[in-house]
């Protein structure tokens, strides 16, 4: 029934099915949960002379008048405009660049506008309004005298027919509408039921019915979206791993050969992972640690747990840049290290080498211990002869299914899973339903923080001559471009330009690499090296440089048209600096001056603590930008938003557990329908949840 298409109703023929389709709505179910933008509340109209600059309002009135001129500044730029008045008063409403409204906006026709009132030339008027005509005297109620909802349009509709075609499908198909939520859960948790709710978050009946409405709907995706990642949980715990030998000789020589004591942060994750490789149970932890928190050592020393038990280690990076500079600092640090009367063996395995038959042959006979690498670890050709520990480093460049690929190349092999996007805890805990997490909450003692600063482009001159004075005094700098091609219709420049210029003028005196994407691997690990031996002052980069890198000398970032960086990003990049004892500074250029980018820079001259920013970050894109919707199905919360809502976040997921402790596969009759809307939603999850 819910599964009937929109093309069913009254009204939707192919084209307007087309329309709702972009917007995914295929069934009379999708439409049902297409959910108001906003609402208006017709039931009183705030009167005209009442109006304030600033706020913004719902006014019902006449046109009175109407106009077109064409701005003064540009003759492309036209504005429209109408007098309208009630029987408080009248306002000037103004429409910019949308000369076809003229036709619309006849003399005498009732209307309701809705919008924000300024003041321009010392009088009040309405910028841009939303607007809907009403019947002079038909009784209208679904568009006046109540609490309306305002859609987003698919093509084809307006406001009013949208609401009547949802009205119409409400009538027909509530009656015999399915709760998925089961009865005693809904009144544990005072939720409403389905078809009140859907009732009244489309024509609330008054505002706190709206809000419950809204309440029980956003506890229904989230939920929905828990459900996946704790029975992921429930059977990874299942499932029979392997039991390291947690305590041994090769991770003690390793601490011992550190030139550095490991923070209290980095002892307490270390012996929860410990703990957890011990177990027979296979591990699946995330870390999460801030850029410089020192995950690696982590990382590194979980490795040797996996040598140490007599098994294999994998550790996979996203970059090239990133797997070689683990493998040549890891080689450096395990050669120092004596296990069983050998040395420890480690491989490199990229999408370039020329000695991959080797290294195959190598690790599949056990002649490797721990092998670094790329995305070329997912290769089918590698196969190991005892692996027993994973670790992916910058977990979210990877997707879900690559990040599932690489275990099944052992015998339930122990998972760490990293992460330089730190995120509170309470969040992480639910998104990351599916995993145990250690955070590294600290940082090493002795890091001076780095002087973030901003500047427009006019004032480069002052930023380069700080450059300057932190070169000739032996160190070097980064400086970051958003691309490597320049764009002149977005007014930005690119690494590839800039490199020449900057080296045959204001630098010419300095020596100067440059790195992106198009060039070689070899070309980049090239000029890498190159700025690793001090051998350059400057790398001119793209975001390429963004993860990992670790290069101490280098004091120095300045970071062009920032505004064109998210936040988080920023933040990751800025973290290249910064690493030694050394004052480092990062400086941002940037001319645009959109709320957004301001609120972004602002953040990151104010704080260098990741934690902060990635609230914030969170706070100005919103969740589903933040995460990548690929990783999270967090596309799927319409309504829900995991970051004002987070006790209802948390509820859901007990509840969620719950189920799933009374009913692991789903099979009670009061699951049947969260089990097919389950599948029906994540239909990639079958195989895990109902297997085995
Ligand atoms: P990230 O968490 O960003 O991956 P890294 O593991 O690359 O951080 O560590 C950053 C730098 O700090 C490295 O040079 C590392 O050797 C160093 N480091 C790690 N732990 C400590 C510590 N406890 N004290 C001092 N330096 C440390
Ligand atoms: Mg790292």
């Amino acid at each position: 029934m819910q599964n009937t298409p929109v093309q069913y109703l009254k009204g939707i023929g192919p084209k307007r099915a087309k329309s709702f389709q972009i917007r995914g709505v295929e069934t009379i179910e999708d439409l049902l949960y297409y959910f108001p933008r906003r609402y208006e509340d017709r039931t009183n109209f705030a009167g005209i002379s009442g109006l304030e600059a600033g706020q913004v309002y719902t006014i019902k009135a006449q046109v009175l008048a109407g106009g077109q001129r064409n701005s003064w500044r540009r003759r492309a730029f036209s504005i429209t405009e109408a007098f309208v008045g009630d029987n408080t008063g009248k306002i000037s409403c103004v429409w910019f660049n949308q000369p076809y409204l003229k036709e619309y906006l006849k003399v005498g026709s009732s209307m309701i506008l809705y919008g924000k009132v300024e003041l321009y030339n010392g009088k009040m008027q309405m910028n841009n309004p939303e607007f809907e005509f009403i019947g002079k005297d038909v009784e209208d109620s679904l568009n006046i005298g109540r609490i309306v909802p305002v859609y987003t349009l698919p093509t084809g509709f307006s406001q009013r027919s949208m609401r009547y075609l949802l009205k119409n499908a409400l009538d027909e198909f509530l009656p015999q509408i399915n709760d998925v939520l089961p009865y005693d859960l809904r009144a544990r948790n005072n939720l409403l039921n389905l078809a009140q709710s859907l009732l009244n978050i489309h024509f609330p009946q008054d505002l706190t019915l709206q809000k419950s409405a809204h309440t029980r709907l956003s506890f229904e995706e989230f939920f929905m979206f828990q459900l996946p990642l704790v029975l992921r949980k429930i059977s990874q715990k299942e499932k029979k791993g392997i039991a390291h030998s947690a305590e041994g000789r090769l991770v003690e020589d390793f601490i011992l050969h550190l030139p550095f004591k490991l923070t209290d942060s980095q002892e307490k994750v270390l012996s929860e992972i410990k703990m957890n490789m011990a177990s027979p149970q296979a591990m699946q932890r995330l870390l999460e640690g801030d850029v410089g928190s020192g995950k690696t050592v982590i990382a590194t020393l979980a490795c040797l747990i996996a040598i140490q038990s007599g098994y294999q280690a994998a550790f996979m990076a996203p970059t090239e840049i990133l797997a070689r500079q683990h493998y040549e600092k890891i080689s450096l640090q395990f050669s120092e290290l004596n296990f069983s009367g050998r040395k420890l063996r480690v491989g490199l395995l990229t999408g370039q080498g020329k000695l991959k038959e080797r290294i195959y042959r190598d690790v599949a006979e056990g002649e490797i211990d721990l092998v670094i690498g790329t995305h070329a670890l997912l290769q089918e050709e590698l196969s190991f002869k005892s692996l027993s520990f994973i670790v992916i480093d910058e977990q979210h460049k990877f997707g879900v299914g690559q990040r599932a690929l690489l275990p099944k190349k052992g015998n339930n092999p122990d998972v760490l899973i990293m992460t330089a996007t730190p995120i509170p805890r309470t969040l992480a805990i639910t998104l990351y339903g599916d995993l145990d997490i250690s955070v590294i909450t600290q940082l090493p003692a002795g890091r001076i923080p780095i002087k973030t600063m901003s500047f427009s482009r006019q004032d480069e001159d002052k930023v380069y001559t700080l450059v300057k004075e932190e070169l000739k005094a032996g160190r070097q700098a980064y400086i970051i471009y958003p691309v490597i091609e320049e764009s002149y219709i977005l007014d930005i420049a690119g690494a590839k330009k800039m490199f020449t210029k900057l080296k045959m003028g204001e630098f010419k005196d300095f020596r100067l690499g440059l790195i992106h994407g198009k060039l070689k691997p070899k070309e980049q690990e090239e000029a890498m090296s190159k700025f690793k031996n001090k051998e350059l002052d400057i790398l001119v980069s793209t975001t390429i440089l963004e993860v990992g890198i670790d290069i101490s000398n280098a004091t120095c970032m300045i970071i062009a048209s920032a505004e064109r960086f998210g936040l988080s990003q920023l933040h990751q990049l800025r973290g290249r600096i910064g690493r030694g004892s050394l004052q480092s500074f990062c400086i941002l250029i940037s001319d645009v001056q959109t709320e957004e980018a301001r609120a972004r820079l602002k953040a990151m001259v104010s704080s260098g603590d990741g934690f902060y920013i990635a609230e914030e970050d969170l706070k100005i894109r919103g969740p589903g930008e933040f995460f990548g919707n690929r990783q999270h199905g967090l596309a799927e919360l319409r309504i829900a938003d995991p970051l004002i809502q987070m006790r209802l976040l948390k509820v859901a997921r007990e509840e969620a557990i719950k189920l799933l402790g009374q009913d692991p596969r789903l099979e009670s009759r009061n699951s049947q329908l969260i089990k097919a809307k389950l599948l029906a939603r994540f239909p990639e999850y079958e195989k895990l949840m109902f297997v085995g």
